[in-house]
């Protein structure tokens, strides 16, 4: 990789001093607090964080706060947040940090990348930003800042990887690691965005190869960004002021958190059929009749899912799996960690 590595690093730690957005973990060495937000951060908009932020470390102020606190409780603080391995290797972490570290982020990278949910990225960034360690991060942005500075051609999806980490620590700077990779970063989602670059006011333009060559629009190369479409159906079963709700399995795409029963129409399905299918796969009861309340849309990670609500009566009450499936009130269902989507019937049938 070769581009204009003359003072790089000053120019761009100058440009983050004055630039970087005022943010709350950016004003702590607390290696617990940095780790939650490098956490927090990944798939998720800074300003979607920023109030997970806050709350979590309200209610989760250490790591023994964490470790100490039943996994629903952690769920229940992530809901909305999505990706909830996250919040379940978080969990995970902070226990064995207590158990076999005293309560202390381990220094080691080695160490550290053998817990749960601790990746090359999240190892790199929560080492340099708390222990000034001299480990590169690589994400989205710096990979995009890089290919173009190097004028990389093709898709940003991880062929250049292997390179452009052999050039990052060849270029981080010593003394000042975490700001260097923070810096990168910053530049990468302030001024090196995706789209319209803003070269102009970039401070490492002069060692820029796609810019001295006018690509910078067509490096790297868009990606084609196609989301699964999903329709689901959801029974809103009630029995007097209750209603039941069951826990999805304990692994699979948002493992743990709690739902109205149903699930996915199969394809050629009616809406209508797939419910009747799905409530008596579950509950083993059959469905007398079906009344539709509303739609609701979300996407979880690659999936964009068109929830179907049903207000049903069943012909007999299921048996319910104890511990799994309950019959809650309405105001009680907010105590438990529930998707996104499922969070917006309820509101509905609040405000019914
Ligand atoms: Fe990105 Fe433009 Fe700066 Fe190059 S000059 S690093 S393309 S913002």
């Amino acid at each position: 990789m070769v581009f204009d590595k003359k003072n790089f690093s000053d120019r761009l730690i100058h440009w983050y001093e004055g630039h970087k957005r005022n943010l709350p973990w950016r004003k702590t060495k607390d290696p617990y607090k940095i780790w939650i937000s490098e956490v927090m951060l990944q798939q998720t908009t800074v300003q979607a964080v920023l109030p997970y932020y806050r709350a979590w470390l309200k209610i989760f102020p250490d790591i023994r706060s964490l470790a100490r606190a039943p996994l629903q409780r952690v769920l229940k603080a992530w809901q909305g947040l999505g990706y909830y391995g996250r919040a379940r290797n978080l969990h995970a972490t902070a226990k064995m940090i207590v158990e076999n570290h005293r309560g202390k982020l381990p220094h080691d990278p080695d160490v550290l990348a053998g817990l749960p949910g601790f990746g090359p990225y999240t190892t790199a960034a929560v080492l340099s930003l708390a222990y000034q360690k001299v480990l590169p991060v690589l994400e989205a942005n710096v990979r995009r800042v890089m290919m173009r500075l190097a004028a990389l051609h093709g898709k940003a999806d991880g062929r250049h990887d292997k390179a452009i980490l052999a050039e990052l620590l060849k270029t981080i700077d010593r003394k000042s690691p975490g700001d260097f990779n923070q810096a990168l970063m910053e530049l990468g989602a302030l001024v090196c965005r995706a789209r319209n670059p803003q070269c102009l006011l970039c401070p490492i333009q002069t060692s820029c190869a796609a810019y001295a060559r006018g690509e910078q629009d067509v490096i790297p190369a868009p990606k084609s960004r196609r989301s699964q479409k999903v329709k689901a159906v959801l029974g809103i079963i009630r029995k007097g002021a209750k209603y039941l709700i069951q826990q999805r399995p304990e692994t699979g795409l948002l493992a743990g958190l709690w739902e109205f029963p149903g699930g996915k129409a199969k394809r050629g399905e009616t809406l209508e059929r797939a419910l009747a299918r799905e409530l008596n796969e579950e509950l083993g009861v059959e469905l007398h009749d079906a009344k539709f309340l509303l739609k609701v849309e979300h996407c979880y990670t690659q999936y964009r899912i068109a929830l179907h609500a049903y207000a049903c009566r069943l012909k007999t009450e299921p048996a319910l799996e104890p511990g799994r499936q309950k019959w809650v009130a309405l105001r009680d269902i907010h105590k438990y960690p529930i998707p996104s989507g499922s969070a917006k019937i309820v509101h509905f049938l609040e405000n019914k």
